[in-house]
């Protein structure tokens, strides 16, 4: 019996794998944030053991006959490090470019930053959580000088008598954190959910609100404006804790209900009842999830919701405070160790001059050696194959072909590449583009650290043995960091590599420098910043500072200027793309398990849109958009507004719709919103 996580969401629910015979069972493990329980993805998570789907030999595509075919491993290698050695004397350094995932263990994103800088020299490195929690990531530390997904217990939303999620589908996207919902209102806590889907979690609210899309941020203004007419800010916190609330008072002030009600479509007398239950507590939880978070202003939005909390003085407060649910299943850690264009390991900054002294210290090399900042997720895959852009792109834990935004345009920049490989377990979409393939080993074939959503750092722990032909990630990086003639060490065991990236973070903002296997088996995890091995590690932060030098958050003033795509009388609807229950991000493991319903791509309208145009339930559906279509079939309910349709993104599809516009800040694609076309 090993005990373990679940490897899919940043719940990272503890579950116990049982070897029986052949077979490997999964038991449900009472662990702080499943408390025993998981969801059917978590239930099915062995189906890819033994499956005819698994990669199990290297393949390398032949020029000629553009067919896949088997290979060993040196020779895979050999291959591969030859032609980056060969593009990077051709065309610099930057011809060579490494794409990565929040689903890495914090060991295999933490070597693959190495590898880029190191091993490659190239500053092109991004990876896929750029899509995912990145400007709440730039909001919190611009807000707070520290990004931790959640800075409390996921357990402490039962003990706050109200809470708000903005943009949150929790009860279907991770159903087992739904429990703490349903004990916060047999408390007597009451819950607010705002999304343009009247969804599972909208189900169980006392309040909800059903914004159009692209519309939080006014939302969060109306709000403050309330706060503040009703004196209902904490003018004692706000003087002794922060700075800058003048402006964004002066910037709320605009907001009346009723201008909110116009932007938003949400009632002024529901604007005034959220003001009202947030003004009547001192204990009150905001919490952003992707709804609010990936738009072209998903920064200024979270800021906006981070401004009403500091405006409560809730930040630090027990059981009170702002937080942002992380999705992918290290969708936390790999944001820390340096597969971010703009970070080093310890969430350290690439530009700060002391910061790359130590990561080079560590690493064996100067701090001239190791690049500078690199293109974002995007921009990276828009530049492959372009004049001055990468010629090769390595892909790590991630299938770009059916998660990037304006998904033909990135395809089509994928196959100009002069090389690409891809390190997967199964021949994703984005796998079956490659010219190397990498069979790699899956969760419970391997041991390594994953950090969930509240900041803490568990531990996968190897189960079973993986299949013959297969290596792990680990041994693949270090395999082609010695090819390149790289410097330093490249350990393979992947508490030596956890060592080391503790050593790379201490003293860094997540400083992992206390936290060892040993400790989080005997503690449950450990909560990071920990920065010794007698430090208890930290489940809440902000009781008494903040993380920017003065010890004061950070109020900002934003602006709302709606979606970078409106509707228009071409593209009159609006489109919002999200995950149903059964799937989990790309779908390349989910739609492979037979246990799993995989019932494809559907288009979700209202029966008012539905009767406008013609479609019934189950009728084919074209959605079309300025990028691209899709044709899917017609689910009409009447839980969605009438003016948007809702495709979730585990198929191929869906990513062609969507709009490419970056945030400033964070550069967060804005998949939750773009104006499209709908007919039968
Ligand atoms: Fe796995 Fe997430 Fe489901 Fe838990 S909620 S079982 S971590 S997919």
């Amino acid at each position: 019996m090993t005990d373990t996580h679940c490897p899919y969401c940043s719940l990272q629910c503890g579950m116990t794998l049982t070897r029986r015979g052949p077979a490997l069972e999964v038991s449900a493990r009472s662990f702080p944030v499943n408390d025993g329980a998981l969801c059917r993805k978590g239930w099915t998570a062995t189906g890819l053991r033994g499956s005819r789907e698994r990669l199990t030999t290297p393949l390398v595509r032949d020029r000629a006959t553009g067919e896949l075919t088997a290979v060993g491993w040196d020779d895979a290698l050999d291959r591969i490090a030859g032609r980056l050695a060969a593009l990077r004397a051709e065309h610099g350094s930057d011809a060579n470019a490494v794409f990565g995932g929040g689903g890495l263990t914090n060991e295999k994103a933490y070597l693959l930053g190495k590898l880029a800088r190191v091993a490659l020299g190239t500053s092109q490195i991004d990876y896929n959580g750029r899509w995912c929690m990145s400007s709440a990531a730039s909001a919190a530390n611009q807000a707070f000088g520290i990004d931790r997904g959640l800075p409390f217990p996921l357990a402490d939303i039962e003990r706050t008598d109200v809470l708000v999620l903005v943009g949150s589908n929790l009860a279907e996207t991770m159903p087992p954190a739904a429990r703490h919902l349903d004990r916060l209102r047999e408390r007597g806590g009451r819950l607010v959910v705002i999304d343009p889907r009247r969804t599972p979690t909208a189900e169980r609210a006392d309040l909800f609100l059903q914004p159009v899309p692209g519309t939080d941020l006014p939302l969060a203004l109306g709000v403050l404006h309330l706060l503040d007419a009703a004196a209902a800010v904490d003018e004692a916190y706000v003087a002794s804790r922060t700075t800058g609330f003048e402006e964004v008072r002066r910037s709320a002030a605009a907001w009346w209900p009723e201008r909110v009600e116009r932007v938003t479509g949400i009632e002024a007398g529901q604007v005034r009842e959220l003001a009202a239950l947030l003004g009547g507590t001192r204990k009150a939880m905001v919490l952003t999830a992707r709804g609010a978070e990936q738009h072209a202003q998903g920064t200024a939005t979270v800021l906006a919701w981070i401004d009403v909390a500091l405006a409560l003085g809730l930040p630090g407060r027990p059981d009170a405070g702002y937080g942002c649910l992380t999705g992918q299943g290290n969708g936390q850690g790999g944001r820390e160790h340096g597969q971010k264009a703009d970070q080093l390991p310890g969430y350290r900054s690439i530009t700060d001059r002391a910061d790359r002294v130590h990561v080079a210290r560590v690493w064996g090399v100067t701090p001239e050696e190791i690049p500078g900042p690199g293109r974002s997720a995007y921009e990276l895959l828009t530049a492959l194959g372009t004049p001055g852009g990468p010629r090769s792109l390595l892909v790590f834990g991630s299938n770009i072909v059916v998660s990037a935004p304006n998904a033909l345009a990135v395809t089509e920049r994928l196959a100009a590449l002069d090389l690409l490989v891809v390190a997967d377990i199964v021949m994703s979409e984005t796998a079956a583009m490659a010219d190397v393939v990498l069979p790699v080993t899956q969760w419970a074939e391997e041991t390594g650290t994953m950090t969930n959503l509240e900041g803490r750092v568990i531990l996968r722990e190897q189960a079973v043995s993986p299949p013959e032909g297969v290596r792990s990630d680990l041994d693949v990086i270090a395999g082609l960091a010695s090819r390149l003639g790289a410097p330093g060490d490249w350990p393979t065991e992947p508490e030596e590599v956890f060592a080391e990236l503790c050593a790379a973070s201490t003293g860094g903002r997540a400083d992992y420098a206390g936290i060892s296997y040993r400790r989080i088996r005997a503690e449950n995890g450990v909560f990071w910043p920990c920065p010794s091995a007698s430090h208890p590690g930290t489940p809440r932060m902000f009781a008494d500072s903040f993380a920017h030098p003065d010890g004061r958050a950070r109020f900002v003033p934003v602006e709302h200027h709606g979606p970078a795509e409106g509707v228009s009388a071409a593209y009159p609807i609006h489109l919002t793309t999200g995950r149903v229950l059964a799937q989990y991000q790309s779908g390349a493991q989910t739609r492979r398990i037979r246990e799993l319903p995989d019932e494809g791509a559907f288009v979700e309208l209202h029966p008012l849109l539905a009767t406008r145009i013609g479609v019934r339930d189950g009728e084919p559906v074209l959605v079309r958009t300025a990028r691209g279509e899709l044709k899917a079939p017609a689910r009409v309910v009447a839980t969605i507004r009438p003016d948007t349709v809702f495709v979730p993104f585990h198929w191929v599809g869906a990513n062609r719709l969507t709009n490419d516009a970056l945030d400033p800040v964070s550069r967060m694609p804005e998949f939750k919103v773009c104006a499209c076309a709908v007919s039968g």
